[in-house]
């Protein structure tokens, strides 16, 4: 049987992409687990990270874009507040090291740009609303490739507005997939030009840009499209989604304690059920990835030894 999670013979490490959910980068434990899976990662792969904001933050954005409206008190309260969200997790996961004090910079850097965008707008949609929803994330890559540095493993914060291109329909964006594959190939092939000095980029999920490089945000839950998009475009050999489940269940393991984790699940089965909202992701993940055969893992960064559950593709070919 062609085995799906073999690694390539090729002499360049195979790109994998690794997609870390709200949950798995929102406190120090799972973000500790993240930088000891991708140190293990490394070593037979070039890996590629995808992350959403920490969890609850876009929860806040979009009350804190709603609440503001131009207010300059209201907005410095909310902006005081999620600075406080990334400050301690920065601090419970980096204590001492001279990265928490570099990523102190990234974040008043970030934080007077949402500062900004809440208080300028007096009615926030469209773009607006976009530009402040965009901060969950922008404060989450370069705290996650912080975490990687400091554990030895060379990682780079990218902002996925240089790479996902959308239309304009914003909160709800459209990714432009001929545009976002060769800025992303072009993208990649200037960020590793050397091999023996593997470096991992850490990019924000959720947000795009479009053709006049203004912010958009393709959908609530959108990380898992993005990380689908950007292995789709890097021919990866498989996405990893880390999450704070052990898998994929047949119903939701919170509200029905019978449910049951699947091992292994037929693509196609997969699509069907995640199209109709079923298993936790967003709609159209696995969209991108059937027609080229990618196979994604759903793995939990609470027990990275778990086994997972694994959609895989139905016809072996590839
Ligand atoms: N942070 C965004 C959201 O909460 C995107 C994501 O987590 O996938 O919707
Ligand atoms: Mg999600």
């Amino acid at each position: 049987m062609h085995d799906w999670f073999a690694s390539s013979a090729d002499d360049n490490p195979p790109v994998r992409v690794f997609k870390f959910g709200g949950t798995s980068v929102g406190e120090a434990e799972p973000l500790q687990n993240a930088a000891g899976i991708l140190q293990d990662a490394v070593v037979d792969c070039q890996p590629v990270v995808v992350v959403s904001a920490a969890a609850g933050v876009t929860d806040d954005l979009v009350r804190a874009a709603a609440d503001s409206r131009g207010d300059r008190a209201t907005a410095n309260a909310w902006v005081r507040d999620i600075g406080r969200h990334y400050r301690t997790l920065a601090q419970d996961v980096l204590g001492d090291a001279p990265a928490c004090t570099q990523y102190e910079t990234v974040l008043k850097a970030e934080l007077s740009e949402l500062r900004r965008a809440l208080q300028t707008a007096r009615s926030i949609d469209g773009a607006a609303r976009d530009a402040v929803l965009a901060s969950g994330e922008r404060l989450m890559a370069p705290l996650f490739a912080a975490v990687l540095n400091t554990e030895g493993c060379p990682a780079q914060p990218v902002d996925a507005t240089a790479l996902l291109r959308t239309d304009d329909t914003h909160g709800d964006a459209t990714v432009q997939w001929t545009e976002t594959k060769t800025r992303i190939q072009e993208w990649f092939a200037e960020f590793s030009t050397d091999p023996s000095s593997l470096v991992v980029p850490v990019i924000t999920g959720f947000i795009g840009s479009t053709t006049d490089g203004t912010t958009t945000t393709i959908g609530r839950g959108g990380s898992d499209l993005s990380a689908a998009v950007i292995a789709r475009a890097m021919d990866a050999e498989r996405l990893e989604r880390w999450t704070d489940v052990e898998g994929l269940y047949t119903r939701d393991p919170a509200t029905h304690p019978d449910a049951q984790q699947l091992d292994e699940l037929d693509f196609e089965q997969a699509r069907t059920w995640t199209k109709a909202g079923r298993l936790g992701m967003h709609p159209s993940t696995l969209d991108p990835l059937a027609s080229a055969d990618i196979p994604v893992h759903v793995r939990c960064t609470y027990h990275p030894d778990a086994p997972g559950t694994r959609i895989i593709p139905a016809v072996p070919a590839r």
